[in-house]
């Protein structure tokens, strides 16, 4: 951080319970972490990463800014909005069929929440997923402002092999992995325009807060996939992205949707548009195709990747005037609210 910038007490702040600065960095972000590939992690001006083994392989960068208010709401735990941070952007490590190694943490935090207990709790939540994906905090910057965490990810692939969002063709099978809808139903809870009770509740929560990236099924679907994109944006959207990679259109069919036995259960006249354009379900969507729909079937049956088909990539058809993907439910078309989240659209 730069001189002019220096807002917290070099010395922890006694009557406010304030940790300075650098007391901050160390307690809360130093050692968070072990890896043995950090030659030097938190700490200096910058870190040093060893990386020998990567020969054949291709580094991965990814990066994602969560901003309060906009991704999550302020008031939400530490823990929460530390999770969430770190779970979003492996998940773009999921997407491409990497394997995520390290990450640098830039924070922009408001006075009131740079005390012991709120950092505690972003700490702990952030070490929590670190370590469950074996992927080492390396640095990062800590600034004074409204609440704002940018993480970027360095992962690795073997060169050659990554998963990308070009590459599908006419006939190709599209799958997700997981359920879809949860993330916009968790929402809907904070939101209180939903409600749900007891474990139902608390998956919701927990599928919001904490999206499980999906590492495991990237990595399987290398080789196998012809495309493949996480789901941010919505399903319908982010199909859309693939689609655009070509001259290429889709087609979903609304009964094949993976919805959570719950969801279905609560919310029956809502799922299914959350299932389409809720977003935030970071589960993957791609492509297959069709000599090697049998592999991929194959491992579903065999429980070694969750996912479902529920469409295929056709020829671009122009006459289509509700966009790239089209929806049908038991052959019918079906009108689409939006097709999923856009900052800066309407
Ligand atoms: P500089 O003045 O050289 O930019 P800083 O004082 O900002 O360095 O940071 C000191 C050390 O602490 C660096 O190694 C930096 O990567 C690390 N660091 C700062 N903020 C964070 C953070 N939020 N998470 C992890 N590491 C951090
Ligand atoms: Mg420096």
């Amino acid at each position: 951080m730069r001189a002019p910038l220096r807002w917290l007490p070099r010395e922890p702040d006694i009557l406010s319970g304030r940790p300075g600065e650098f007391e901050l960095i160390t307690r809360y972000f130093k050692g968070l972490t072990t890896q043995a590939d950090v030659e030097l992690g938190v700490g200096d001006d910058a870190a040093l990463l060893n990386i020998s083994q990567l020969a054949e392989k291709h580094l991965v960068v990814a990066s994602d800014a969560l901003v309060a208010g906009v991704h999550f709401r302020p008031e939400a735990d530490g823990r929460d909005i530390a999770s969430r941070a770190l779970c979003v952007n492996l998940s773009d490590m999921a997407a491409m069929g990497a394997v995520p190694r390290w990450f640098t943490l830039s924070l922009t935090l408001p006075a009131e929440l740079a005390n012991h207990d709120w950092l505690r709790r972003f700490s702990s939540g952030l070490a929590e997923v670190a370590n469950r994906y074996d992927c080492a905090l390396v640095g990062g910057d800590t600034t004074r402002g409204e609440l704002n965490i940018c993480i970027t990810v360095i992962g690795e692939v073997e060169s050659g092999a990554a998963l990308r969002r070009t590459g599908a063709r006419c006939g190709d099978q599209v799958y997700v992995t997981g359920t879809l809808g949860d993330g916009a139903a968790g929402l809907a809870l904070l939101n209180a325009e939903f409600n749900a009770e007891g474990p139902a509740r608390q998956r919701l929560l927990q599928r919001f807060y904490a999206p499980e990236p999906q590492l495991a099924a990237g990595r399987q679907l290398l080789g196998l996939a012809s495309a493949c994109i996480d789901i941010s944006d919505g399903l319908v959207a982010d199909l859309e992205h693939i689609c655009n990679t070509g001259n290429l259109n889709a087609v979903i069919h609304a009964e094949l949707l993976p919805v959570h036995p719950d969801l279905r259960e609560l919310a029956a006249g809502l799922s299914r548009d959350w299932a389409l354009s809720g977003g935030d379900d970071y589960q993957l969507c791609f492509c297959v195709p069709v000599n090697r729909k049998t592999q991929v079937d194959n491992l579903i049956k065999g429980g070694v990747l969750t996912a479902t088909r529920i469409g295929e990539i056709v020829q671009r058809d122009d006459t289509w005037r509700d966009g790239r993907v089209r929806v049908l439910e038991n052959g019918e078309p079906v009108n689409l609210q939006r097709s999923g989240y856009d900052h800066f659209g309407c």
